[in-house]
């Protein structure tokens, strides 16, 4: 059976140019980067050619770009270095009730520290209104964490106009980039941010590393204790086969972003139209102009979510209920409800993620098993009247 792979937010398959540029790292310049002999100069120039190649997607210099483990160190850093750097007494931190849980349990471990957190609702489109946010603002305030892009609905935040307000107000401006970055353009100078988080497995790259950019004079807490690698920033030995892995996925898809953005909207279009005209009672969530192009979210009535990804996967085809960190949970999604899903419409939407393998075929293929899976799980829902059998 050909598998077809549609869950790409969840992670993606490394790039064949991504893997060769490790293989030598893994091999034989296997050097600590903080030696000084031979060995240790060739891992460093490998990191250093990495971190100008994840400085160049961003529009950020070299010296404002940190290693670390992936997308959630990487906002755990920023989100609770910025506040445990901050001397003020009262603190408090805007958020979306919509972020990662890498920022969501962030926050929440905040609250229990005594910090005082907002968390600004979004509306039925899924994307924040810099509006709310600018009314959440408090003399307190310290930090403004929202996401670029939502890893379940794909809908891009205006950072911009928060970027303008943070700035405005002095207020330092996280965003979680780890589903923009590599998909639409990204620049740390446009957005006004101070810190953003990227993740390598979500952009070709290898799992398991990641980068912050911390913007010049940023007084950041590190979250780790221990040597004075990353400027100070970040101690541990570099992951450095995984650190070039992620400069060289940085490289190609920064090289392809336009040509890459227009192919994936147009097979997220095949399949969106495919599925409205093939299966009935069946709408997108979120905002259909404001969103990445691989990303599609549906609610396909009468199902329930895991039924569909099980029946599906049976036929060779992976693609997901929200997010891959709250599925086993029984609770619906929190950004399902937070766009105004009631739970058993929550529970009953899909998500698609598309990526750079994925072609028309793949598409076509699970469009010509989609109706059928669908209509085999409905039968059996006690809601459910099929339009064929009622139109008998
Ligand atoms: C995947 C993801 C993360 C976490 O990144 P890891 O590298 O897996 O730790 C954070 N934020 C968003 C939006 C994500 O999609």
């Amino acid at each position: 059976m050909k598998r077809i792979y549609f869950d790409n937010n969840a992670t993606t398959p490394l790039a064949p140019e991504a893997f060769e540029a490790m293989r030598p790292y893994m091999l034989e310049d296997y050097g600590n980067a903080s030696s000084i002999h031979w060995y240790g100069q060739r891992a460093k120039a490998g990191v250093e050619k990495a971190r100008e190649q994840v400085a160049r997607l961003m529009n950020a210099r070299t010296s404002e770009i940190v290693f670390t483990s992936g997308g959630t160190e990487s906002d755990n850093t920023a989100i609770l270095g910025i506040v445990e750097a901050s001397r003020a007494e009262k603190k408090h931190v805007v958020t979306t009730s919509i972020e990662h849980p890498a920022v969501l349990s962030t926050a929440k471990l905040l609250e229990r520290r005594g910090v005082s957190v907002t968390y600004v609702r979004v509306g039925s489109a899924g994307v924040v209104d810099p509006g709310d946010v600018a009314n959440a603002l408090r003399p307190e305030t310290i930090l403004i964490s929202v996401m670029h892009a939502n890893n379940e609905l794909g809908t891009i935040q205006p950072l911009e106009e928060i970027g303008r307000l943070a700035s405005e107000r002095d207020i330092y401006f996280h965003t979680d980039a780890v589903q923009s970055t590599g998909k639409i353009p990204v620049d740390v100078e446009k957005l006004r941010v101070d810190l953003l988080a990227l993740s390598a497995h979500k952009l070709n790259g290898p799992k398991g590393v990641g980068a912050l950019y911390v913007r010049k004079g940023t007084i950041l807490k590190p979250l780790l204790h221990g040597g004075h690698h990353e400027r100070d920033r970040r101690p541990g030995t570099e992951n450095v086969a995984g650190i070039v892995g992620l400069g060289a996925a940085a490289e190609i898809a920064c090289a392809h972003l336009n040509e890459e953005h227009g192919r994936l909207a147009a097979l997220r279009d095949r399949l969106e139209s495919g599925i409205l005209s093939q299966v009935p009672f069946v709408s997108i969530n979120g905002d259909r102009t404001y969103r990445v192009p691989g990303t599609t979210n549906l609610t396909f009535d009468y199902i329930e979510g895991e039924g569909f990804v099980i029946a599906m996967d049976l036929r060779g085809i992976a693609c997901s209920t929200g997010s891959a960190c709250s599925s086993g949970s029984v609770e619906p999604s929190h950004v399902l409800s937070a766009i105004g899903l009631k739970p058993e419409q929550a529970r009953a939407s899909i998500r698609f993620s598309l990526g750079r393998f994925n072609t028309d075929e793949d598409v076509d293929a699970a469009l010509r098993i989609m109706p059928a899976v669908v209509e085999q799980l409905r039968v059996v829902s006690p809601h459910y009247r099929s339009p064929v059998m009622s139109a008998k």
